[in-house]
């Protein structure tokens, strides 16, 4: 299947300048959607994964049906202020700017076996933030997943240690 078909693309937003990749298409689409989630469910078990962590939001999307096919656990990156309990967080740098991700810090068990799985790959900041994260709480990072990774903003040089799989790669 070519998964490129379910993206669009549009110039210009959130700002001037971006291109950006919209996934709403491949959600809609039944047929589409299920087999990209099937092919992540494959990484997942070739990868041996026991638990699935996936960056607000748009990770939730593709993470909770490779977890709930595989029954295992999924656990939710957030943004400061959403997650009720006790978290670790990291702060990372954007081009304008910090961000900062949250997780329970009961999460993740150590020696956990963690597959990380977000729609999109850019300049790697967030997948290394979310990396960070479940290490600090003793998780083994054993892949990451990604829908859409964009070649050429070079996220990918953040993840030499790590196995990476993305079902469309744009130039
Ligand atoms: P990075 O941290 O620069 O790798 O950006 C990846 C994060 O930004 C992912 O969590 C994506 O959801 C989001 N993102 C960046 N660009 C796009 C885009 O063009 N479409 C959808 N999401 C994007």
């Amino acid at each position: 299947m070519d998964y490129k078909d379910y993206i669009a693309e549009i110039q210009d937003f959130p700002i001037d300048g971006v291109l950006f990749r919209d996934i709403t298409p491949i959600m809609q689409n039944g047929k589409a959607f299920r087999a990209a989630c099937n092919e992540m469910v494959e990484f997942a078990k070739k990868v041996n994964a026991d638990v699935i962590v996936g960056p607000e939001s748009r990770g939730f999307i593709f993470g909770c049906p490779v977890a709930y096919e595989l029954e295992i656990g999924f656990v939710p990156i957030r943004k400061p202020g959403k997650l009720p309990r006790a978290t670790e967080s990291i702060e990372y740098d954007l081009e304008y700017g910090t961000n900062e991700l949250h997780i329970h810090a009961d999460a993740i068990k150590k020696g956990q076996r963690v597959l990380i799985i977000d729609d999109l790959l850019a300049t790697g900041g967030t997948v290394k933030g979310t990396i960070d994260l479940v290490e600090k709480l003793g998780g083994e990072v054993v892949g990451c997943n990604f829908l859409i990774e964009l070649a050429d903003l070079k996220g990918r040089d953040l993840l030499d240690n790590y196995e990476v799989n993305s079902l469309i790669i744009y130039q």
